[in-house]
């Protein structure tokens, strides 16, 4: 996710941007919030977003306020820690 008001070409792919929406996931000291459906130009080659900085303000200021709001339903995920997935001999 990158923000940013002026690009028309993916910084990453340099695909081409159209509007789409994407999923974020924003974690709040060891909480995880999860918005889904937000407006976003999207790379067409790598599915990155880029969020209007009018989004983002919008954003920000949900998160101040997200616990005023009852979700749409909770998410169960697994975790898993580094010592599971990284070898330490590499
Ligand atoms: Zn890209």
């Amino acid at each position: 996710m990158k923000m940013s008001a002026t690009v028309d070409q993916c910084a990453l792919c340099g695909g081409a941007l159209q509007p789409g929406e994407t999923i974020l996931e924003i974690w709040k000291g060891k909480e995880l919030i999860v918005i889904k459906d937000v407006p976003a130009d999207v790379c067409q080659q790598c599915q990155d977003a880029y969020i209007s900085p009018e989004v983002s303000e919008q954003l920000d200021h949900f998160m101040t306020e997200h616990k005023q709001h009852a979700p749409q339903r909770y998410l169960s995920v697994p975790e898993y820690s580094a010592a599971q997935a990284v070898s330490e001999s590499v």
